[in-house]
């Protein structure tokens, strides 16, 4: 590796969002050294966007809640085919990485008596969000930048890792190139956790950013990762819809969450047809489908959804509880949303799916592989709940760095040989030494749309075959992309990269979402519109054998009858 520039770190972080912040943050207090690398700027990741809240049972606002009732909204909520131990854990856990937050200086919005205040979300029974206005995630990511940066961890900014290195079977670092001078870079070490996020790029319609390609669990399934329920991909129901240069723009569901109300073109409160008890406070599933039905019908607003309406309140109050969403309206489609309705539509938000991994340690199928939030699978079963996510990459954040670090100090540094990074520097090359090939914004394009129209909301056979088809043509000609240019920051460059994940995980995806033949929370299909029993009890493991992508049904997780009692005893109908 002497050819190369190397760092050497115990525990290497791939992602610097809530997950990657928070486990960086536990893997120091353990006295290992740690490097976080990330593709943008430092606090630009996913996690800053998050808007509505962290969902934790911290009782302030509703004084009967508590992780039992937690654990049972959001098993409900992913259709009992979340890992229960997770959901146990990520339930119990919470209220204490919330309160650690603030003791490290997270500033939330406060009850009358000077508590965190929570409100009400989708598919939480109790008001559980704790949050800061419409602002949250910029709390969050700037409370754990600020505990852990300046504590020692060794930040790698705009760098972007391409391959997992290994060590036969155990992980050894990480290859990756600087995006500014497209220098190629090693990072050795003994462990390393990948919080990349979610893979929102792949579809046309998102309210994803450019960093969601799906790196992190294509890099993991590339170096023999087992993948898991990749067919669930959740559209989260409000996203701008007009002017067309910024649909897919979240609209949060907080402002739902503060009596927002969703109307059709005739004035109808359409909830009340799809969800008459939960209204607009139903699961995202059901709320995205319901409008998206409504729209199909001939019922949608003049550009294509549907009204959201929050003017009911008074304009103080929602510039208070909804600057962002205030400003956003204002700003962008010239709307004041104090005086009147917001139009919205689905958008592609969260993949529930992602790598396997152990609910204690989050540790993958390979060993000193690690992974957490929005890249790991598991939590959020078929459905994930609002404020679920934040809450998520505390909880894991932590218990990945924990163990990342543990299994570090008791590993011996591993061996890279060169050959790996000969051929990871060489994939990267290839698309400079073709001539006259594909431009790789074109292949992105196509994808986009295949993804949007055939594995979206609403699912068939004949789309999803179809998607499979066209997704092999897209690849054969992402083996022929092209770039012009040198190494020196080229976007053309990155995305051709990026294309390789995109490609691997929309695969992933349409393959589960043909092999399930059920609907279940976010996967529908019209073709099996009922949920089955047999497929609440198996996951679709995508895994890669002999170079092929292969699909594997696993046993869901037995729950113990303690748990099954609990979900029973407070009316948790199956
Ligand atoms: P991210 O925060 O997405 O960070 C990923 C990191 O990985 C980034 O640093 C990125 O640069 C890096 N990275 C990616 N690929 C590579 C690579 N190849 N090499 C190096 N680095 C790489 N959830 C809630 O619970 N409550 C909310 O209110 C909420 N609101 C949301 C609002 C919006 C607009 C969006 C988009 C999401 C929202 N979510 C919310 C979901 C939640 O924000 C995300 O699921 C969560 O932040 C993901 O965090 P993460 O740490 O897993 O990854």
């Amino acid at each position: 590796t002497a050819a190369y520039e190397t760092h050497e770190h115990d525990v290497l972080i791939i992602g610097a969002g809530g997950a990657g912040l928070r486990a960086a943050i536990e893997a120091l207090s353990q006295g290992v050294s740690v490097g976080v690398v990330c593709k943008s700027l430092l606090g630009k990741a996913h996690t800053v966007m998050a808007e509505g809240g962290i969902a934790a049972a911290m009782a302030n606002v509703d004084a009967s809640d508590n992780w039992r009732a937690h654990f049972r909204d959001t098993m409900r909520g992913g259709k009992f085919l979340n890992n229960w131990r997770m959901a146990q854990l990520h339930a119990q856990e919470a209220p204490e990485r919330v309160r650690e937050l603030e003791q490290w200086g997270a500033l939330f919005d406060r009850t009358e008596n000077g508590e965190i205040l929570q409100r009400a979300f989708g598919g939480h029974t109790f008001k559980r969000l704790c949050h800061v206005g419409d602002r949250t995630g910029l709390e969050m990511i700037r409370t754990l930048q600020d505990r852990g940066v300046h504590q020692g961890i060794d930040v790698y900014m705009e760098c972007t890792i391409t391959r997992l290195l290994k060590d036969g079977d155990r992980i050894a670092g990480a290859f990756g190139y600087w995006r500014e001078q497209g220098r190629f870079v090693v990072f050795k070490a003994k462990s390393v956790v990948i919080c990349t996020g979610g893979i929102g790029k792949a579809w046309k319609i998102t309210s994803n950013s450019w960093e969601y390609t799906g790196d992190g669990m294509a890099l993991a399934y590339d170096a023999g990762a087992d993948l898991m329920d990749m067919e669930f991909v959740q559209f989260h129901p409000t996203g701008m819809v007009w002017p067309p240069g910024v649909q897919g723009i979240l609209v949060t569901e907080a402002v739902r969450g503060e009596g927002g109300v969703l109307r059709n073109k005739d004035g109808e409160r359409f909830m009340e047809r799809y969800d008459p008890k939960k209204l607009e406070l139903s699961t995202r599933d059901v709320v995205a489908r319901s409008i998206y039905t409504e729209v199909r019908e001939g019922r949608g607003t003049e550009h294509g959804g549907a009204f959201l309406d929050i003017s009911h309140k008074p304009a103080e109050y929602v510039k208070r509880k909804l600057p962002s969403m205030y400003h956003q309206f204002m700003e962008l489609a010239d709307v004041d949303i104090t005086k009147g309705p917001m139009e919205v539509g689905p958008t592609c938000h969260y993949m529930m799916g992602g790598i396997r991994v152990d609910a204690e340690s989050a540790q993958s199928s390979i060993p000193g592989l690690f992974a957490a939030g929005e890249s790991a699978a598991g939590l959020h079963g078929a459905n994930r709940l609002g404020g679920n996510s934040l809450s998520d990459l505390l909880v894991f954040g932590r218990r990945a760095g924990l163990a990342a670090a543990e299994y570090a100090k008791r590993s011996m540094a591993p061996a890279i040989d060169s050959s790996q990074i000969g051929d990871a520097e060489r994939q990267m090359l290839l698309p400079f030494e073709r001539s006259g090939g594909e431009s790789p914004y074109a292949i992105h394009d196509d994808l986009q749309g295949v993804m949007q129209s055939f594995v979206g909301i609403f699912r068939n056979e004949e789309d999803l075959r179809r998607a499979l088809s066209e997704i092999d043509k897209l690849k054969e000609r992402a083996s022929r992309v092209h770039v012009e240019g040198s190494r020196l920051f080229n976007p053309g460059w990155h995305l051709a990269r990026d294309l390789q994940s995109m490609l691997t995980i929309a695969e992933a995806v349409t393959r589960s979402a043909v092999a399930r033949r059920e609907s279940r929370g976010a996967h529908s299909r019209i073709d099996y519109l009922a949920l089955d029993d047999a497929w609440g009890k198996v996951h679709n493991i995508v895994v890669k054998r002999a170079d092929t992508m292969t699909l594997v049904e696993t046993p869901v997780l037995e729950m113990p009858d303690e748990l099954n009692q609990l979900l029973a005893e407070e009316g948790g109908a199956k």
